[in-house]
């Protein structure tokens, strides 16, 4: 709800600013609700000890294979002995922070806390290979006491299921997910916390287990301006969460096509409308970075799922990707939408000229740039979905 009344809210003010003919403000009052998402820094503690799977699992959040060269160090000896920033390769608003194990250092939980920064971070994960430890404990009492969230994770789960079905007769994947998420709850218990969540993941593949749950529960839990570029920043692990993307990026188009049309547009040749055609790439851009679809990240996807480049590259339908997007790109595209945005603008689009005051004289504008921008976001989210089919079929054999 709150999100739909900070809509409203800025309907309002961007139709208080058009009736009074004072363009400039309208703007302004978009651009400052756009930027105020945009922007919004998020940082992601995660620590555990040396070997519980914090740097692969720090990679494989950021769509990163261990091998890539911006990939958090990984292996087996004492990598981690500091605290490491690793910025989102698409959104550098996003941090996650590698924090060496409480148990690796002596100092008390509280000194722990201060001494890595805590007020920095959103939230703390907390990873384990096996059970969780008492120093584990401490530390999650204290995280609660500065009134930050802390969320376990129970890593390396492929290991445990593949070792499972070699040694069992019987081997069912459900029953044995549950025993060891049981045992790390009452291990927890055992030291004195109270409900504790543990999520179980494999990060060779965050599509199982639990790590879509960790999603969710995370989303619910951030505040309501962080829940965005969370989201954006996640790789893409359903089918589901490529639908909320596009509906996160969807929810924006009426801005974007406000401020398109009133901002110094400019006629498309070939189209009879004027538009921004820079503004409306610094959209589109976001739109590919969003879903993944740019070209150094079809890369990491190729490397961390290991279908070829290539073969992604042929899934896509879109002529916006996999090569690289330009404004002239773009032109050519829009032209091709000329007729068909013309249709469909007048139906759908032109709802909003009354809800945002949009004059006379930018409707057109408006509503080809709505219509464009709702196309190409169908084609990216579809596109995204191909993708993913094609990488899931891969790793699901
Ligand atoms: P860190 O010291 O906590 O940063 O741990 P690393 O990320 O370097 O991982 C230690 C070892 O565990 C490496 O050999 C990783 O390949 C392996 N590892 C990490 N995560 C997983 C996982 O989810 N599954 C499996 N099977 N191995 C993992």
């Amino acid at each position: 709800m709150e999100n739909q009344f900070g809509c409203q809210q800025i309907d309002t003010k961007i139709k208080e600013a058009l009736e009074k003919n004072d363009q400039n403000l309208a703007v302004a009052k978009i651009q400052e609700y756009l930027d105020k998402d945009q922007n919004v820094p998020l940082n992601i503690a995660v620590t555990g000890e040396t070997g519980s799977g914090k740097s692969t699992f720090v990679n494989a959040i950021r769509g990163i294979d261990n091998k890539d060269e911006k990939a958090a160090r990984t292996g087996c000896v004492e990598t981690t002995m500091e605290v490491t920033p690793y910025l989102h390769p698409n959104y550098p608003n996003v941090t996650f922070w590698d924090l060496p194990g409480i148990g690796t250092n002596n100092y008390p939980a509280a000194e722990y806390l201060k001494k890595v920064g805590f007020e920095k971070f959103d939230f703390f994960i907390i990873i384990s290979a096996d059970r969780f430890r008492e120093n584990d404990v401490k530390l999650a009492k204290e995280i609660q006491k500065m009134e930050k969230k802390f969320y376990f994770i129970r890593s390396k789960i492929d290991d445990n299921i593949r070792n499972e079905k070699r040694s069992q007769r019987e081997f069912n994947e459900e029953r044995t997910l549950i025993q060891i998420r049981n045992n790390c709850i009452q291990g927890l218990q055992d030291l004195g916390l109270q409900s504790p969540q543990v999520f179980l993941v494999s990060s060779f593949d965050l599509t199982l287990y639990d790590f879509p749950l960790l999603v969710e529960t995370l989303k619910e839990e951030l505040p309501e301006l962080k829940k965005e570029a969370f989201l954006l920043a996640m790789p893409n692990i359903s089918l589901d969460m490529i639908k909320e993307k596009k509906k996160t990026f969807k929810a924006k188009v009426k801005y974007f096509a406000t401020l398109s049309a009133a901002v110094g547009a400019v006629p498309v040749p070939g189209v009879s409308v004027a538009v921004d055609t820079t503004l409306l790439f610094g959209v589109v851009t976001k739109y590919v970075l969003g879903f993944g679809l740019d070209i150094p990240s079809l890369k990491r996807m190729a490397n961390y799922s290991g279908v070829p480049y290539e073969e992604l590259k042929k899934v896509i339908k879109s002529t916006l990707i996999a090569v690289k997007v330009t404004p002239e790109l773009l032109l050519r595209l829009l032209v091709q939408f000329g007729s068909l945005a013309a249709l469909l603008a007048a139906e759908e689009g032109s709802r909003f000229i009354p809800i945002i005051g949009i004059p006379v004289s930018m409707g057109l504008s408006f509503t080809f740039t709505y219509s464009s921008l709702n196309t190409i976001l169908d084609m990216l989210a579809d596109d995204a979905e191909k993708v993913f089919t094609r990488v899931h079929l891969n790793t699901t054999g």
